[in-house]
């Protein structure tokens, strides 16, 4: 077969076309680097109503601490007032003064309560619903990074196998043929392709001069007038 020596090349070049689709798909695995970033997007986003929601809710209850405390101690004072165990007029109209002064910051805070309790479960939705985005979007991250990480083993595993296969399929190529499709494999990463029964050249669909088809029939190393890719015949019934 006077093709031979071509189709020595063409079998590593089913070899390198294959290396090449695997680097290729382990480059555009899915990392889920577009996630992460709309992650990032929400997260400084929502970030004042998420805090917003923290510190009102601490303010409440410090708020409601305080209460507690006023009320105590207006239930001290005025159980002092009422038990008889105060006679002295001076003290007495400390102590009134002093329950005024608690009535009257209770009563603000009352107010405060009030108006915090009030803002508090919308802030709050808000704010939820942010945490259930971002953990949303956080699995999305996780699972495609534990996908990404198992296709890439097997990519891995896949392209050492094939990879192997590429020294004994090199070895059976003649070196004059050997010389011109290494030269371009750096360049091309797909360095052949073969001449369809339109002549045609399979990679880009350019035109196969039928003096290239004939010299290619005869074993000639020729080039695509186009894309530069080293050319070759398929017979039928081989892939
Ligand atoms: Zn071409």
């Amino acid at each position: 077969m006077s093709d031979e020596g071509l189709y020595s090349l063409y079998k590593l070049h089913l070899i390198d076309s294959k290396l090449h689709e695997i680097r290729s798909k382990a480059a555009s695995l899915d990392v889920g680097k577009a996630d992460a970033e709309a992650y990032r997007a929400i997260e400084k986003e929502t970030q004042p109503i998420r805090e917003r929601a923290k510190s009102m809710a601490t303010e409440l209850k410090q708020k409601e601490d305080e209460q507690a405390t006023i009320m105590a101690k207006l239930k001290k004072f005025n159980g002092q007032l009422y038990d008889g165990s105060i006679h002295n007029a001076k003290e007495i109209e400390s102590i009134q003064k002093e329950i005024e002064m608690l009535n009257r910051l209770a009563a603000s805070l009352d107010d405060q309560i009030l108006a915090l309790m009030e803002q508090l479960p919308r802030v709050q939705e808000e704010a939820l619903a942010a945490e259930r985005q971002l953990k949303q979007k956080r699995e999305i991250v996780a699972q495609k990074q534990a996908k990404a990480k198992t296709d890439h083993a097997t990519l891995t595993q896949e392209y050492q196998n094939v990879g192997n296969q590429r020294n004994g399929a090199k070895a059976k190529v003649p070196p004059e043929i050997l010389r011109p499709y290494e030269a371009q494999i750096e360049k091309l990463k797909v360095a052949m392709a073969t001449i369809t029964e339109a002549e045609r050249c399979s990679y880009c669909g350019a035109h196969v001069p039928e003096r290239t088809v004939q010299m290619v029939r005869a074993g000639k190393v020729c080039h695509c007038e186009n894309c530069r890719r080293i050319l070759f015949i398929l017979m039928p019934g081989v892939e």
